[in-house]
């Protein structure tokens, strides 16, 4: 082997020593299921975020209209005139005056945040917010302090010690943690911007589509929709495809076409996939019943695993289950007794989770069927 690269094969075995190495395995998904297929075996699929079964149903039922290919950015020739119409129902349904896309969620992250906070402001972090949030304030100039998961108190304390050092100040976190399923308070931090002149953002990426009378998302659900005013979503969960969306004041998309870099230089999203993601928000908005049904599936399995597991406690059982097992080998080796099982459920380890809370994540799908919640339910009271 080139032994320049000698330094990464050591990095290589001290991560299969510690069980963290990650692997890229092929697994074929199955139209209009929640199975995959792995090494040729079948699998009940829990590991994926289709959370309204639509990703699954796109290869079978949807005609895709126009390229795979945009050809160039946004600014340049990429933007169709399905993104205009896409961008524009979003921000409808997100009761915002604007919307603009991305090429993906992580890049609206990266390039909204790196591009709004300058040098001279601060970014309050959540501790448990996405890698893409931590990148995006990492690429700002601004300073950035993480506070503990969802203590308000120690927000208001730090708004209070450093506001008025600061030229602006933003807020930065999950709506639904994406690795617990729990809820960001919203309504407690929307006070805290409100008292202390600075800005919330919500990434809205496990939200949309899920929570809210009209699905729009948490902030909705929480009744904050018209008081965060800088959302960020994704295409690629709930609405089934890809991409990323900021919904906002028309000034803030205007800057941001003028200023977010993961957005100016990269490959705008090709129309064959907009206009699916386009159909699915409004299949989204037609179907209220997609959501009653993954709400009473995820009811259905925190019931059934309640003798043997401690969830966290939730006002709204959300879509995602988090079975916290501890270390990374245990993560392993309960992921392979549940696939063993025909079940598929990611291990989560650290570096994503907090190191000794390792654990599976149970992602539901509105077209998960009862009988399929129950095999998992009594799998995972089996590792028990
Ligand atoms: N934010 C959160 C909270 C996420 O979980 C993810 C996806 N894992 C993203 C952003 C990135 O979205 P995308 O997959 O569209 O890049």
């Amino acid at each position: 082997m080139d032994a320049r690269f000698d330094w990464i094969a050591k990095r290589l075995k001290q991560f299969d020593g510690e069980g963290a190495t990650r692997r890229l395995a092929p697994r074929q998904s199955q139209p209009g299921r929640m199975v995959i297929q792995s090494d040729g075996i079948n699998m009940v699929n829990f590991g994926s975020n289709d959370y309204l079964g639509l990703a699954a149903e796109q290869s079978t039922q949807r005609p895709e209209h126009g390229s795979m290919g945009s050809g160039a950015s946004a600014l340049v020739t990429g933007f169709s005139p399905v993104a205009l119409q896409l961008q524009q129902r979003l921000a409808k349904w997100e009761a915002t005056e604007s919307c603009v896309l991305f090429p993906s969620g992580f890049a609206a992250n990266l390039g909204t945040i790196s591009a709004l906070a300058e040098a001279g402001d601060l970014i309050l972090s959540d501790a448990a917010n996405h890698a893409s949030i931590i990148d995006g304030c990492r690429l700002s100039k601004a300073q950035r302090f993480v506070y503990p998961h969802n203590d308000t108190s120690a927000v208001a304390a730090l708004l209070e010690t450093h506001r008025r050092r600061f030229a602006r100040v933003f807020i930065v976190t999950d709506s639904v943690f994406s690795m617990d399923g729990d809820f960001a308070p919203l309504e407690t931090l929307c006070d805290l911007a409100d008292r202390y002149d600075s800005i919330l953002i919500a990434d809205e990426a496990h939200g949309t589509g899920v929570f809210g009378d009209s699905g729009s998302g948490l902030c909705e659900h929480l009744g904050v929709k018209h008081r965060v005013p800088i959302r960020i979503g994704t295409l690629s969960k709930a609405i089934g495809a890809m991409g990323g969306f900021v919904v906002g004041p028309q000034v803030v998309t205007e800057y941001l076409v003028n200023r977010a870099r993961s957005m100016i230089y990269s490959t705008a999203l090709p129309p064959a996939l907009v206009s699916a993601a386009l159909a699915n928000v409004i299949q989204i908005q037609e179907e209220p019943q997609r959501r009653a049904q993954l709400f009473e599936l995820s009811q259905r399995l925190r019931d059934r695993v309640a003798s043997k597991w401690r969830l966290p406690p939730m006002s709204t059982p959300g879509q995602i289950v988090p079975f916290v097992v501890g270390s990374n080998e245990e993560a392993v080796r309960a992921s392979q007794r549940l696939a063993d099982a025909g079940l598929f459920v990611p291990a989560i380890r650290p570096p994503t989770v907090p190191a000794g809370t390792a654990r599976l994540r149970v992602s539901l799908s509105s077209s998960h069927s009862d009988e399929e919640i129950d095999r998992l339910a009594e799998a995972l009271c089996g590792l028990r």
